[in-house]
């Protein structure tokens, strides 16, 4: 006998990662659809003379950011990872440690402090995408940098301290867990197929048509079909790229046209700034080949509810791992019906 798993608890698999997420549909009857309130937050100003990130301001280093008027990047001031420290290792019985260097840059968006990327302007989007590229271009070359991972925390619930539009990218001389994780998947994927995993995971997508949120000619935005995030989504270009750097122009412009979308869609679900982490998945910049990866961009947004109500990785998931209650394909539908118009342009 057959039944419809979407309606009892399941678990469903991650093709990239390898590990699995609980479902339990059962307990939401329906998707939640409407808000509960409204973003009371007062507008801010273009220019806050008291922010570390505004043109013309001095860091709390000394340093003066210059008046700059486009995207701006910075060594961070408290920079979690070092060029310079001394190589080391230890082993003492079982327990092990290695010297970790790196370099972590702070990029400002944009100069205006009032901005946010579903508020910004689609061109000055593709600058921060060249942006990227050239950070991810020239701090990978560098010796002793083998992996550079960019990503914005957005939001004081995510432990975003300054609401200046702005992202960090740390790069470092190891290769991280979620990449090595990703690697391996990749990898048996292709050597057993021939074939881009995560490609014919979009070429699935985009037949079934249920989970995609976004689309142009180039990159598709779409729910994942074992998302452990409430609202979770993933980017990804159409075509079979190993990282950012192989944009081109048209590429571009078409990432940011589909970061834009997808953000204002986010800011429109409970009408408030939405918060999230997001990040770019590429290929290692320690000079191998990854033939089989295909990069793509994650955003892991915290809010369940409403603008207040945030899902807690507690209790089970702590010890066991991800849980959720409603779909992919649930909040796939909440997405795809929000208007493509920011609600403060309304
Ligand atoms: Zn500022």
């Amino acid at each position: 006998m057959s039944h419809d798993i979407n309606s009892i608890p399941h678990r469903r698999y991650n093709i990239l990662t390898g590990e699995w997420i609980l479902c339990s549909p059962h307990r939401t009857k329906r998707p939640w659809q409407g808000k509960t309130e409204k973003d009371t937050t007062p507008k801010k100003e273009t220019y806050d003379p008291s922010c570390y990130l505004c043109p013309g301001n001095t860091r709390s280093t000394g340093d003066k950011n210059p008046d700059y008027k486009e995207p701006y990047t910075f060594i961070n001031d408290f920079s979690a990872l070092l060029i310079d420290s001394p190589m080391a290792t230890q082993e003492n019985g079982l327990m092990k440690a290695e010297t970790e260097v790196g370099i972590c840059k702070v990029v400002c968006f944009s100069p205006d402090h009032s901005l946010t990327l579903p508020l910004m302007e689609e061109e000055d989007i593709t600058k921060v995408v060249k942006t990227w590229k050239k950070e991810y271009a020239e701090l990978g070359s560098q010796d002793n940098i083998n992996y550079v991972q960019i990503f914005e925390n957005k939001g004081a619930i995510m432990g975003c301290s300054n609401p200046h539009p702005h992202g960090q990218i740390w790069s470092q001389m190891s290769i991280p867990t979620e990449i090595e994780k990703k690697s391996k998947h990749f990898k048996a994927y292709w050597d057993k197929n021939q074939s881009s995993l995560l490609g014919d995971y979009i070429k699935q997508e985009l037949e079934a048509k249920e989970r995609i949120i976004v689309e142009n000619k180039h990159f598709v935005a779409l729910v994942p079909y074992w998302a452990v995030w409430p609202y979770e989504i993933m980017i990804a270009p159409k075509k079979h790229q190993q990282h950012i750097g192989q944009l081109n122009q048209e590429e571009e412009k078409a990432f940011a046209e589909i970061l834009k979308k997808l953000t204002i869609k986010y800011d429109n679900l409970f009408e408030t700034s939405f918060p999230y982490s997001s990040g770019i998945h590429q290929i290692p910049t320690d000079g191998s080949d990854y033939p089989e990866w295909h990069w793509h961009m994650s955003f892991y947004p915290p809010l369940l509810r409403s603008a207040t109500v945030k899902k807690f990785m507690v209790g089970y998931e702590m010890f066991a791992g991800p849980q959720r209650d409603i779909t992919a394909e649930q909040a796939a539908k909440t997405l795809q019906n929000l208007s493509d118009i920011h609600y403060l342009k309304q």
